[in-house]
């Protein structure tokens, strides 16, 4: 926002994203047609006392003038008040909530006018790396459930995509963490435990520390992993935030139908039954379905059967702490509509928000916390999970000196999750009705990065089936670079993609090797022969020298937007790498005629260093994808480690040794190829994908 009027200080001294109010304007006035561009528009507004305009965003500028009453701007940075003669102005995408805090009628006209350079300014500068605001990023993938170790389906999703926007924030400045755990008291764990014959503490132990050994072998860089059957004060902390959150009306006591087995007569839900889902028909298992997303309570699946016996299982109602989560739209809604939430999640939201359910937050079962100590039920692990993130930021701040409050959440957090689709009913959906309910205070801050599945030959993993490809097999110090970029390139964002080996085995070897590497290693072989293995001077530029150095700058701005908060693209930002390396590998063919041509030498060692300056920046790009290939390339570049993000490309100081030339960055050769998992087990297909 910037001042016109001087009336305000706050107004002429803060440059704020502010909340908006287009959407109350337009309601009254009829304004709603689209501005032709540069044409001004004009309308004027009326808030009632106690009222306040609807939260809205658009491309427009725009500018207020409060013509009488008093009120309050409410923006990111908190409340201001208003009042005749202010004259507020608004640039394109700036959001704010405008409230009438006085006794009479608030009066103002409003201008605003579409300017496409301006809105592009904007929008792009939105795109940037999360401000120098310091607020903390608290970047969480989702907890793996300790039920079996991870394959690449789940290495491809939450992991590798919190790992590098987390490596990416911290390059640009931020202040941001990578959090996750070992989710121990999951009923697949007691399905586990019930297949191995052993304890579920003791297989939660054993696969969380095979997962966390998974993580390392992926180059997973975690901040916090937070063990919830260990974690020092878990347990207490968990019972409060539901003791705070069961104080509150939307959360009650309530017979709502269960199903129970019909031999054994054990209460049924996740791991022990199955059937077909009341919302699309597929399907799926308790309590939550894999194709759609959609919440069940079990006793609404089509045809349900126990895992327990044979018997058919018998519905009854049954009491259990339960959240209404009619009750809690609004909360939902107005959480998620000025957060980074997927069209998919949203349209799930709009679908479980409209029938309301209600869900059970408690299930009678011996595996997980008691809400109060005592009694046959304990809270159930989805629930739990809300405040295990709290619980991980808190125990990340006594190890970084940082007084974080599980029990108080601040507003400065900035929270980012990421999780495959078939969790977003939990993340999107119940989690912020549940910090609604036991945190009233909090304004959660959260963006959502979700994936769909990932399918090996065209069918989803599976460990039963022995069709996985496990991340132990796969992964070496030799391999990573190649898997993490192959992962990144292929993962499903929007859509289910397919992992083949022949098609990992390609990209490998014709695109890294072939292509990266190559072009490394003859650039390393011109500096060696030529400039004594030390890089040169950029001496003339020609018009394709200028061009090029643009072209790189494009390129660098691009793969910032591709790695930054608002436009997270893993697919994109590779696709981009790869293009980069093109793009210099045809810089490259194009300057070699000048090669050995006395009178071309000053614009010879210009291309040369131009490549160089595109390796440099290479190495930087990749560095959150693929670190230690972008370590590697850095330090062949006589540069060190990446540790920040590149504001421009830039040139390698001339006289700089250069050790190109036959460097090998993509492993000694072709890795032999890992045989499937001779397990033949069953788990879950996808722990928490
Ligand atoms: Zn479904």
């Amino acid at each position: 926002m910037n001042p016109i009027s001087p009336r305000n200080a706050w107004h002429e001294t803060h440059e704020h994203r502010h909340r908006r109010v287009r959407a109350g304007l337009r309601d009254r006035h009829g304004g709603g047609r689209a501005a032709r561009p540069g044409a001004p528009q004009a309308a004027w507004g009326r808030i009632a006392p106690g009222g306040r305009t609807v939260l809205h965003r658009h491309d427009e500028a725009e500018s207020f003038v409060i013509l009488s009453g008093q009120g309050e701007v409410e923006t990111d940075t908190g409340r201001v008040p208003v009042s005749q003669g202010d004259i507020l102005a608004f640039e394109p995408f700036e959001r704010h909530v405008l409230e009438n805090t006085g006794k009479d009628v608030l009066v103002f006209a409003d201008l605003y006018w579409r300017t496409p350079a301006e809105a592009a300014r904007a929008a792009a500068t939105a795109a940037a790396p999360h401000a120098a605001s310091g607020r903390p990023v608290f970047v969480f993938s989702t907890p793996p459930t300790p039920n079996g170790d991870l394959h690449i389906g789940h290495l491809s999703g939450p992991y590798l995509g919190a790992d590098v926007y987390t490596r990416f924030q911290k390059l640009n400045g931020v202040e941001a963490y990578h959090l996750t755990g070992s989710d121990d008291f999951q009923s697949y764990v007691v399905g586990r435990a019930r297949d191995e014959g052993r304890a579920p503490q003791d297989v939660a132990a054993h696969y969380a520390g095979e997962i966390r050994a998974t993580l390392a072998l992926m180059d997973i860089h975690l901040d916090q992993f937070t063990i919830t059957q260990a974690a020092s004060g878990y347990v207490e902390g968990a019972q409060a935030f539901f003791g705070r959150a069961t104080a509150h009306d939307s959360v009650a006591m309530a017979d709502l139908p269960a199903l129970f087995d019909g031999d054994t007569g054990a209460y049924l839900y996740e791991v022990d039954v199955s059937g077909g889902c009341p919302g699309c028909g597929a399907p799926c298992g308790g309590n939550i379905c894999e194709e759609c997303g959609a919440p069940n309570i079990c006793a609404d699946m089509r045809a349900p059967v126990s895992r327990l016996s044979h018997a058919a299982p018998v519905a009854r109602p049954a009491a259990r702490w339960a959240i209404d989560l009619g009750a809690a739209a609004a909360s939902v809604r107005g959480h998620q509509a000025d957060t980074r939430v997927p069209p998919r999640i949203r349209a799930l939201t709009e679908a479980v928000l409209h029938t309301g359910p209600r869900i059970p937050v408690t299930h009678p079962a011996d595996w997980g916390i008691r809400p109060d100590g005592t009694g046959d039920q304990v809270i159930w692990v989805w629930p739990e999970m809300a405040y295990g993130f709290l619980y991980g930021i808190e125990a990340l701040g006594q190890r970084a000196g940082r007084a974080w409050d599980k029990a108080a959440p601040s507003d400065d957090w900035k929270i980012v999750h990421f999780f495959g689709y078939d969790n977003s009913f939990y993340h999107a959906i119940l989690y912020p009705a549940l910090y609604a309910a036991a945190n009233p205070e909090w304004t959660p801050d959260i963006d959502y990065h979700v994936n769909e599945f990932y399918l090996l030959d065209g069918l989803k993993f599976s460990t039963s089936r022995r069709h996985a490809i496990w991340g132990k097999e796969i992964l070496s110090p030799e391999t990573v670079d190649a898997v993490r970029l192959f992962l990144s390139l292929t993962r499903p964002e929007v859509e289910r993609t397919n992992f083949s080996r022949a098609a990992f085995e390609a990209f490998r070897d014709g695109v890294l090797v072939e292509g990266w590497q190559g072009w490394l290693n003859g650039l390393g072989a011109i500096v060696s022969e030529e400039f004594g293995g030390t890089g040169p001077d950029a001496g003339t530029w020609s018009i394709e020298h200028r061009a090029y150095l643009a072209e790189l700058e494009r390129q660098r701005v691009a793969v910032t937007a591709a790695l930054g908060a608002d436009g997270f693209s893993l697919n994109r930002a590779v696709r981009l790498l790869c293009d980069l390396v093109e793009g210099a590998r045809h810089f490259s063919t194009a300057s070699a005629h000048l090669r050995g041509l006395a009178g071309e030498r000053d614009a010879w060692r210009t291309a040369v260093a131009l490549q160089l300056a595109a390796a440099r920046l290479l190495a930087c790009c990749a560095a959150p994808v693929a670190p230690r290939f972008g370590n590697a390339l850095s330090g062949a570049l006589g540069l060190g480690e990446v540790t920040a993000w590149p504001g421009a490309p830039e040139l390698i100081a001339p006289g700089t040794g250069i050790a190109l030339a036959g460097a090998t960055f993509f492993g000694p050769g072709r890795p032999s190829a890992p045989a499937l998992s001779p397990l033949n087990r069953t788990r879950r297909e996808r722990i928490t994908p």
